[in-house]
């Protein structure tokens, strides 16, 4: 069988611990074998960060910038343990942090639903997407705490001169204070990225904040999406036939509850870090959800929104066999080919990418999956549990 070719390379981004092993897996498995892979390859293992000063991270990035399109496996975020364990001179930063700061994006995560696993609210029968503003907010936020007899203040200065607001007097109580940011430039990234991935994927785009409560902050991004969508995506998004609404959030929370998934919910960065946790768990597990970083310019970075999986790895070394989920990885690479023959015009790449989806789809409904699916599996074939390589290549043979 000839090989699918490819024109650009996809950027590489390989990782840690026991998605590194999976990462080599699927290359050897389920890619090299149908496709001649063109790729630029980074190490963001922590070994390759520490011996860079962590360049390599940010040289990674500027090759998606340049190139278009990524894929990055699931990489160590170091804390003090890992310092020791390691042996590293610095704590380095995220990679995911260091990335999105160079693309400026907004990260997408949706579920990857099978027939078996079932959401745990039935009326879920499509998925759910969440886009969540990666900047600003509480995540950079100052704060303190106030004595009794104190006072707190919010001092702003710009070419109107200055202006002091009183934001509370702790005359009777100490007390905390906390003050926070966003930008016109990151909430207008956030938006576009939005309004694109709803024309990419052909899904209606829901945007929640707290305007009635937040006159100014929460109103400003409102105001800032309306305007976008007015001046530059209203006419696309009837030819496309999908719908833009604004809400307030805990309407949104209920409407969501209540709806059949299909669509995109944009959150702002805190809402979108809790409502992402309570949707993945809610569709079955976060081994089942893919993740992809857009960028307001048009990059895209695919991953899969778990960790390296820590403990499965220290049993591997062990010698004892684990039974981890690869499909959100696989989804990462698929996604990422998938978007390369898209922008390259190669039919046969894309067309690669959804057979992969669908053997991998097809694998798990006939009844062959990892621990972690068994568990929960609620379908009606005989469950066949496999180690993580057995699982691959039962995915190979329905591809092949
Ligand atoms: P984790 O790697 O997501 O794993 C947490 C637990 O979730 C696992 O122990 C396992 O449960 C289950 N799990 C996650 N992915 C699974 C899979 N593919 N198949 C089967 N089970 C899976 O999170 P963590 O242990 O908190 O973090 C480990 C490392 O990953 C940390 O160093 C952290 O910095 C890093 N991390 C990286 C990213 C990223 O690069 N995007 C994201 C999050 C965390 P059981 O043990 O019960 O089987
Ligand atoms: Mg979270």
């Amino acid at each position: 069988m000839e090989k699918i070719k490819m024109t650009t390379p996809i950027v590489e981004l390989d990782g840690d611990e026991m998605t590194r092993l999976i990462w080599a897996w699927i290359k050897d498995i389920l890619i090299n074998p149908f496709v001649d892979l063109k790729s630029e390859y980074y190490d963001l293992g922590l070994v390759e960060r520490e011996k860079t000063k962590d360049a390599v991270t940010v040289e990674a990035a500027n090759a998606i910038k340049r190139y278009g399109v990524g894929v990055k496996c699931a990489t160590i975020t170091p804390n003090a343990q890992r310092v020791k364990e390691y042996n590293l001179t610095q704590m380095w930063k995220s990679p995911n942090g260091t990335v999105r700061a160079v693309l400026d994006g907004t990260v997408f995560r949706a579920p990857i639903m099978v027939k078996g696993i079932t959401p745990y609210i039935p009326t879920w029968t499509s998925p759910i997407t969440i886009a969540r503003h990666a900047y600003g907010d509480i995540y950079k936020d100052v704060e303190g705490y106030v004595k009794q007899g104190g006072k707190a203040k919010l001092v702003l200065e710009d070419c109107d001169g200055t202006r002091e607001v009183e934001v509370f007097d702790f005359a009777k109580t100490a007390g905390i204070v906390m003050g926070m940011h966003n930008t016109d430039k990151s909430i207008s990234s956030f938006a576009r990225s939005c309004f694109n991935y709803a024309l990419d994927t052909r899904q209606p785009l829901w945007f929640a904040a707290k305007d009635t409560i937040s006159k100014t902050y929460d109103h400003r991004f409102k105001d800032i999406f309306n305007e976008i969508f007015e001046k530059e995506y209203k006419e696309k998004f009837e030819k496309a036939g999908i719908e833009y609404f604004y809400t307030l959030i805990d309407d949104a929370v209920a409407r969501v509850i209540r709806s059949n998934g299909g669509m995109i919910w944009a959150c702002k960065n805190y809402d979108g870090d809790v409502m992402s946790d309570m949707v993945a768990t809610a569709f079955g597990s976060l081994a089942m959800m893919t993740s992809v970083l857009v960028s307001p310019d048009g990059n895209y970075e695919f991953e899969a929104a778990h960790g390296t999986v820590t403990r499965h790895y220290y049993k591997y070394l062990k010698g004892e066999q684990t039974s981890t989920n690869p499909v959100a990885t696989i989804f990462a690479w698929s996604g990422a080919l998938k978007k390369r023959g898209q922008l390259d015009n190669l039919k046969d790449l894309e067309a690669f990418g959804e057979k992969l989806e669908k053997a991998t789809i097809d694998t798990i409904e006939e009844g062959y999956m990892t621990g972690d699916l068994a568990a929960i599996y609620k379908g009606d074939k005989k469950v066949v549990k496999l180690n993580t390589e057995d699982f691959l290549k039962e995915i190979a043979k329905r591809l092949a």
